[in-house]
This record gives structure tokens, C-alpha cells and sequence, in this order.
């Protein structure tokens, strides 16, 4: 099965609205220019913080670039001050939703069960749900790492719609907790092995078709020379970068690494 892979870029709480709409601006021109010349291999998403969304989204006018928000309130709307709904997030031009980050774990107390009741609300107003897993450094020296996947992984299938279309609607990113924003990635066939486990539970609990149709990506200090590494592996369906996102330099060279598989 053919996957349209997918280079997601997390700029976190970084950057003024001139700086979003200078990046957003600027990374468009380079997919709209990859597109024309054919090199173009994989989907593009930008998820700027909430106050730069609408600005940046004013300059993403490639075809193939799309607009995500870092998190969302479980809540549909209401009295919750300081959170964002997920028809907010539709509202300023937003199609996917980046859920479950280990920042948003470890910093702000978010568990499973939280990231399994934000994905169904994000499906809910119709926004593709990208949930971060990943484990500890001390659960991969303990050997726990496909353990605390499988249990992370539980909790979505619960709240799964039911629907075959929108069980197809969602995309996993495997983010090694010790990876993000340390400079240390995980070995090519460290990812290849977490992200052939992640398949085969989907296949288990979703059926081999939509588990061959979704994408899994990787994040953790992905980089223009480690990209193509890393991108090579067969269940490797892209990257969800960080550091690297807030330079449209580096970032269309990441965009660049993805080798031409579809
Ligand atoms: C992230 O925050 O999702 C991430 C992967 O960060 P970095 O690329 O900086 O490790």
C-alpha cells in the first residue's frame, strides 16, 4: 500500500506573528517550487502557536501545505479559560491537530485517556488528529518501550470512531521521549522496529487496510543529515520536526529527504 507521506513541521511557543507569516511565507514558496519541478514527495503541515495561526495561514498558498494547531481542549467550548476548541482550530483554517506530545504529557499532566478523549472530540469537528507516543529514557532501558507503546496505543483504540472512513482519518507520530529537542535521535532501525509494532497493532485492532493506509511518522531531533536515514525505513511515513521547523532552510531539506516511494 501506497502512503502519501507527510513532513510536519512544530514551531512549539516560538515566534512573533512577523516571524510566522516570514516562515509560513517562505516554506510555501519552497513546496509551491518542488511542486512545480515534480520533487515534491510528501504533504507539508505548519503548526504555528495559536496567535500566529491565521497569519501564517494568509501565506501558505502551495498546494500540498496544510495548517495544524499544537494541541486542543477536549471540551467543545464553554467556560474554559485559556483553552482552544477544536472548531477554533477548524475555524482558522486548520485541518490537523497535533495531540498527545510528550510536552504536553510531562509539563501539563496530560495522560492517556486525556489524548484518547481529544482525538475523538478532534474527529468529532472533522480535524485529522496526529497523536504523539513515545517512551522514556528510563522505560527504554528497562526494555518497556513496545509495552508503553501498546498501552498508549490502547487507549486511542477505545475511543476510535466507529466509522471505516474516519478510522482512517488519524496519524501517529512515534516521538522518543529522550529524542525531542536533545540532539540525540533514534537509530533507523530502532524506529523501524517501534513503527512495524505500531502496524501490526493496527492491523490487529483496525484491519490490514486502513492499517496499511495510515501514516506513522517520527519525531525526535530529525535533522537535514539525518532525515533520508531515517525517512528510508519501509514503515517510516515521514517526520514530525521541531527545532529544525523554525528554518525554512532546513526544514525544505528535510522536506527534501523524503525519498520518492509513492
Ligand atoms: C517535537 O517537538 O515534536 C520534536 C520532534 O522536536 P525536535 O525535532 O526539536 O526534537
Amino acid at each position: 500500500m501506497q502512503r502519501r507521506a507527510l513532513v510536519v513541521g512544530n514551531w512549539k511557543m516560538n515566534g512573533s506573528i512577523g516571524f510566522a507569516q516570514t516562515l509560513a511565507a517562505a516554506v510555501s514558496a519552497g513546496v509551491a517550487e518542488r511542486q512545480q519541478s515534480q520533487t515534491l514527495h510528501c504533504d507539508v503541515i505548519l503548526c504555528p502557536p495559536f496567535t500566529a495561526l491565521f497569519a501564517a495561514r494568509s501565506q501558505m498558498t502551495a498546494p500540498h501545505l496544510f495548517l495544524g494547531g499544537q494541541t486542543m481542549a477536549e471540551q467543545a467550548n464553554g467556560p474554559f479559560t485559556g483553552e482552544i476548541s477544536g472548531s477554533m482550530l477548524e475555524d482558522a483554517g486548520c485541518s490537523h491537530v497535533i495531540l498527545g506530545h510528550s510536552e504536553r504529557r510531562t509539563l501539563f499532566g496530560e495522560n492517556n485517556a486525556l489524548v484518547a478523549r481529544k482525538m475523538a472530540a478532534a474527529f468529532r469537528v472533522g480535524l485529522r488528529p496526529i497523536v504523539c507516543l513515545g517512551e522514556t529514557l528510563a522505560e527504554r532501558n528497562a526494555k518497556q518501550t513496545l509495552e508503553v507503546i501498546q498501552s498508549q496505543l490502547a487507549a486511542l483504540f477505545g475511543l476510535l470512531p466507529t466509522a471505516d472512513p474516519e478510522r482512517s482519518q488519524w496519524v501517529l507520530a512515534y516521538e522518543p521521549v529522550w529524542a525531542i529537542g536533545t540532539g540525540c535521535h533514534a537509530t533507523p532501525d530502532q524506529i523501524q522496529e517501534v513503527h512495524g509494532f505500531i502496524r501490526e497493532q493496527l492491523r490487529a485492532q483496525v484491519g490490514a487496510t486502513i492499517a496499511s493506509a495510515l501514516q506513522i511518522l517520527y519525531g525526535g531531533s530529525v535533522t537535514p543529515d539525518n532525515a533520508a536515514a531515517i525517512f528510508a525505513q519501509p514503515d517510516v511515513d515521514g517526520g514530525l520536526i521541531g527545532g529544525a521547523s523554525l528554518k525554512a532552510e532546513a526544514f525544505l531539506a528535510i522536506v527534501d529527504a523524503y525519498p520518492k516511494k509513492i
